[in-house]
């Protein structure tokens, strides 16, 4: 069995952002306090004891209140069901929740070479000790199964690959701690549960829907999916900024090269969009842009979102 729980569905920001007046924020600050979302990451156990979270954003420490799935156990002063958390790229989103598991409990960090340089070029991380957190390279295209605090196997099999996508933005123009923008800062992950075999993908970043990343997809029984901006030229038209979607490694959900048309037809039992920015009409209920994706399959998830597989 595999257990997953959205933590938080939104894009970086979250919703409302605190700067933000669009009518998403506007909305989620005063008639639907129901629209307010958290940065995007989920939590993944195959045992409903053991948890390993996928990216840790800067809302980590209200999510984990928020999940009672998450917290210490009863009756022990020092604990956490969090096992461990894999990177997925090295954006602020999703990477400054780690900042927030800075106590002293034991857990490991697994994430492409290039993000744990990342990490490594930021002193600030050095308050996850090495001596409690151990930072673990991702190979892609190489299964892995990460380990229980206590070096026992999770029964959770990972395997990442690499999707189109970008370097994280507070590095644009700056060198990488690697060198160029490259395969590997954004991954996609295939989470399986080894024993039952149930399985799903993490794609909570992806520019595009390449002919090879359909075929890997076809037929899976969940997918969470890129659901950042609804058009490319949302933010610009909205005036809210200067980046596309595709500007900031993004596919769309609309068009016919956007998620919904892309993964129309792929068999896929459950798809659910994630890393939802506040300038998405997707977000209001009632706008045709949720109907439309909503009759295509789609789900947009609340936080705190379980899905059982
Ligand atoms: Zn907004």
């Amino acid at each position: 069995m595999l257990r997953i729980v959205v933590l938080g569905a939104a894009a970086g920001g979250g919703v409302p952002q605190w700067n933000c007046g669009c009518p998403v924020c506007r909305t989620a600050r005063s008639e639907q306090p129901d629209l307010q979302s958290t940065q995007a990451s989920i939590a993944v156990s195959c045992d409903g004891t053991n948890w390993f979270l996928v990216n840790a954003s800067p809302d980590l420490r209200q999510q984990l209140t928020a999940t009672p799935q998450l917290h210490p156990k009863h009756g022990q002063l020092r604990h956490s069901p969090i096992a461990g958390v894999i990177l997925t790229n090295g954006e602020i989103d999703a990477i400054t929740g780690l900042l927030s598991l800075r106590e002293g409990s034991p857990f490991s960090v697994y994430a492409h070479a290039r993000v744990l340089d990342i990490l490594r070029d930021n002193s600030i991380f050095n308050v996850l000790g090495e001596k409690n957190v151990k930072r673990l390279p991702i190979e892609v295209d190489r299964p892995f199964e990460p380990a229980l605090p206590d070096g026992a196997p999770s029964g959770i099999e990972v395997l990442a690959f690499p999707v189109p996508g970008k370097g994280a933005w507070y590095l644009e123009g700056k060198a990488h701690p690697t060198g160029g923008d490259a395969a590997g800062d954004t991954l996609g992950l295939r989470i399986a549960d080894k024993a039952s075999g149930k399985y799903f993908f993490f794609l909570a970043a992806c520019a595009r829907a390449t002919d090879e990343l359909k075929h890997r997809i076809k037929g899976a029984p969940l997918v969470f999916f890129d659901g950042t901006v609804w058009r490319d030229d949302e933010l610009i038209v909205a005036g809210l900024g200067q980046k596309t979607g595709q500007g900031m490694g993004h596919i769309a959900m609309s068009g016919k090269d956007g998620a919904i048309e892309s993964l129309a037809g792929l068999d896929i039992a459950r798809k659910v969009f994630l890393h939802i920015n506040n300038s998405n009409p997707v977000l209001l209920n009632g706008s045709h842009e949720r109907r439309h994706a909503e009759q295509a399959g789609w789900l947009i998830p609340a936080d705190g979102t379980e899905i059982v597989l």
